[in-house]
């Protein structure tokens, strides 16, 4: 503590010591580092005890020539000197604010009070005050931060008095909601409120923020305009030392934008974006919860599923803009046909789908079903083109067919396919699915069975009826399965055809069947003409030609003797192409026979055009022979028709000798059939040979 000593009487040494003392005590009690210094040189001449502290320097360090100009930050110097000799040339008491340097390294803020003594227009003396700013200054900046943060936030930021009176709102707010800061301080944030929350929606807030002092959720506030928005919003409470809540405050970000894409995902992850229809996902849920309707009032749902046949044709022959546009216009008509409470959904490319609830009968579903095929059977308009689509439906019914969604799913997917080409509606039933699954296993094995070797040919021989021998032989595909058994071609061959393996197999049937004749050839059978059976995909392949050549130049068997059964349906599909290959490979030698004859659609004036040599007569009108009349009159017309055609006719299925008989005496050149002989392995044929007449073929058919 200072000391104050007694005042002396009059002016004398004491007293000018007295008058010292309390100068000095005076100046050690401010806060602050008293200073004197020389106008010219800035040397200071005198600095209070606090000099010490506030830089960490003795106070002898103070009085060398250049320590104040020294110990200015290098940033600060140039201005502070220059701003000091300026003012004080001027005889200005001035104040200025820049940083020193410590003894320790420290930067420290100094507001530096000036004053300067004039006597006649020279300045004389200069005296000041330095204080220690750097807390304040820190203060400063740290506000001036939150300051920044608060007006630059993209979050609207709104500050509330204890009462919830508006005090302060940033930029982000006027911009989110519209109004500007002069229209809302004073008011509550209740005039955002747009009525879409309940009382009991603020009562839990305003309780939350009591009971934890924050809250934070989704609220829908009205914007000046009117419009309402959704905003996620936190509401912080403010309290001071004595825990008096004194402010609130709330940041909001307006997630309009999100939400609206959060649904845009939510509607095209459960509608389909061509038709706006529900889709598959969807199918799924309302199928479930239509099934937990039925149950509890033991009702009955129809679950349908509509295939639009030869999308894929309408798509490659007129584009996908048009395979589109029939999409849309089928899902209007079939949205039309139903019911209102029905829902239609789009469940894969070329199919939909519609849930019948409230169902009395399976009566109700046909119905349905049989309204929407006509309704799709009067063909669309769309833009030039007028296109008729088919369709087909399968039906699955709750609970008779399957109890969750996914049993009726796949059972309505079984009957669908057993709708597939009918143009028809199929309901499902039990035997389908035992259909299907051989049908699955059989699709699964096939891939195997080549690898495996499981495939062998069977020959059947064809008989001639004017020399009663064997011309030729027709080979027959078998599958040897090590658990299924023999499994026959009528089982397989679709399955192989719907999948394409047939083209893999047919290619190994012709190879197997010309390297066997040409076994036999060379065992002196040599006339022996082996038939092959060609399927569709394995026809159409753009170098079918050239893969028989190929087999041929393997196999060296002579063209001549090798004979392709093609069926009326396959060369009436695509006829100038078929033509083609035919021409080919017949100007080879190769021949062509048209099996199964007489059960397509060939028109006499179309089969000219091919270079056919012998038609085969289907067995089911051979087998009608002596059964009944129109078979015998197809069977007598068919040879008609082929010989005036100068074409060579055989019939299959022969197995009387009735029918042997009546094929004889109305023309008919060949035969094959079990009368003769059975389909039988190669060494089997060998000794068929042997035991027939293995003498060289002597009449010549041809
Ligand atoms: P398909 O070409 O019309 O063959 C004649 C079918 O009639 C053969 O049946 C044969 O065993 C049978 N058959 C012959 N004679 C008689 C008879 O007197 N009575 C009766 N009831 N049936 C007789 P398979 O071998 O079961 O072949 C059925 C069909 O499978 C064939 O009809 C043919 O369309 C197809 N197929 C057989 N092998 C092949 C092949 O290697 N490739 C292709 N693409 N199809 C084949
Ligand atoms: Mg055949
Ligand atoms: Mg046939």
């Amino acid at each position: 503590m200072p000391s104050f000593p007694d005042p002396p009487p009059a002016v004398s040494v004491d007293a000018i010591l007295w008058a010292q003392q309390r100068f000095q005590n005076l100046v050690n009690c401010v806060d602050g580092v008293v200073w004197e210094a020389d106008p010219v040189t800035f040397r200071f001449t005198f600095v209070s005890a606090q000099a010490e502290h506030i830089l960490g320097y003795r106070i002898e360090d103070w009085y060398a020539e250049g320590f104040w100009i020294d110990h200015i930050h290098p940033q600060d110097r140039e201005r502070t000197v220059d701003y000091r000799a300026m003012q004080t040339k001027g005889g200005n008491s001035h104040a200025l604010e820049y940083r020193m340097l410590a003894a320790d390294g420290r930067v420290v803020w100094i507001k530096d009070s000036v004053n300067v003594g004039v006597c006649a227009d020279q300045v004389v003396y200069m005296c000041g005050i330095m204080i220690d700013i750097t807390e304040f200054e820190r203060a400063e900046q740290a506000l001036r931060l939150s300051a920044t943060v608060f007006e630059s936030s993209t979050d609207g930021i709104v500050i509330t008095d204890a009462k919830t009176r508006i005090l302060n709102v940033n930029h982000a707010f006027c911009v989110i909601t519209g109004y500007a800061a002069d229209e809302v301080l004073g008011q509550t944030p209740a005039l955002l409120q747009s009525g879409q929350q309940d009382a009991s929606f603020y009562q839990t807030m305003w309780q939350s923020i009591a009971e934890h002092g924050r809250w934070s959720g989704e609220i829908s506030n009205r914007r000046k305009s009117g419009e309402v928005f959704i905003e996620f919003l936190s509401i912080s409470q403010v309290q001071d030392a004595s825990g008096t809540v004194t402010n609130y405050i709330g940041t909001f970000s307006d997630i309009s934008h999100v939400k609206a894409a959060q649904s845009q995902i939510e509607r095209l992850s459960y509608f389909d974006a061509l038709t706006n229809l529900p889709n598959r996902a969807l199918l799924q849920e309302r199928l479930q919860h239509a099934l937990r309707n039925a149950e509890s009032k033991n009702q009955r749902v129809a679950l349908l599923t509509m295939n639009i046949e030869r999308l894929g044709h309408i798509n490659d022959t007129l584009g996908h803009d048009v395979g589109d546009q029939v999409i849309i216009a089928v899902a209007e008509r079939l949205a039309a046909s139903v019911r209102n409470a029905d829902t239609v959904f789009r469940h894969l490319g070329d199919e939909f789908a519609v849930i019948l609830e409230d169902l009395d009968s399976a009566h109700a579903a046909a119905h349905l079903a049989e309204r929407v095929l006509t309704a799709l059977s009067v063909a669309f308009r769309l833009e030039e083109h007028e296109i008729s689509v088919s369709a087909c439906i399968g039906i699955s019914l709750f609970p008779d067919d399957g109890k969750t969604p996914s049993m009726l799913l796949k059972n309505v997917d079984v009957a669908l396919h057993h709708a597939k080409g009918s143009g028809s509606f199929q309901f499902f039933r039990e035997e389908m699915n035992v259909a299907s699954m051989e049908r699955l296993l059989i699709e699964n094995n096939l891939r195997l069975a080549l690898r495996r070797n499981e495939f062998q040919v069977y020959y059947q021989a064809q008989l001639d009826f004017a020399s009663g021998q064997i011309i030729g032989m027709e080979a027959l595909v078998r599958w040897a399965h090590p658990e299924m058994g023999l499994i026959s071609p009528m089982r397989f061959i679709p399955v192989a055809e719907e999948t394409g393996q047939i083209v893999e197999i047919g290619l190994w049937v012709l190879r197997t069947a010309c390297q066997e004749t040409q076994r036999w050839h060379e065992q002196g059978y040599d006339h022996l003409r082996v038939a092959v059976n060609v399927s569709a995909k394995q026809f159409n392949q753009d170098d079918f030609a050239a893969q028989v050549k190929q087999v041929l130049r393997e196999t060296g068997l002579a063209p001549e003797r090798l004979e392709l059964e093609l069926t009326e349906s396959l060369i009436m599909q695509r006829p100038e192409r078929v033509i083609g290959t035919m021409q080919e490979l017949r100007s080879l030698g190769v021949r062509f026979s048209i099996d199964d004859f007489g059960t397509g659609y060939s028109s006499l004036a179309q089969l000219k055009r091919f270079p056919i040599y012998k038609l085969k007569i289907d067995q089911s009108f051979t087998s009608d022979i002596g059964i009944d009349i129109n078979g015998a009159a197809i069977t007598r017309a068919i040879i008609a028709l082929g010989t005036s055609m100068h074409l060579q006719v055989i019939a299959e299925g022969v197995e009387t000798h009735a029918q042997q008989r009546f094929l004889i005496d109305n023309g008919c050149h060949s035969m094959q059939g079990y009368l003769f002989s059975r389909p039988i392995p190669a060494d089997e044929f060998s000794c068929l040979l042997a035991s027939h007449d293995a003498s060289p073929y002597v009449g010549a058919v041809d």
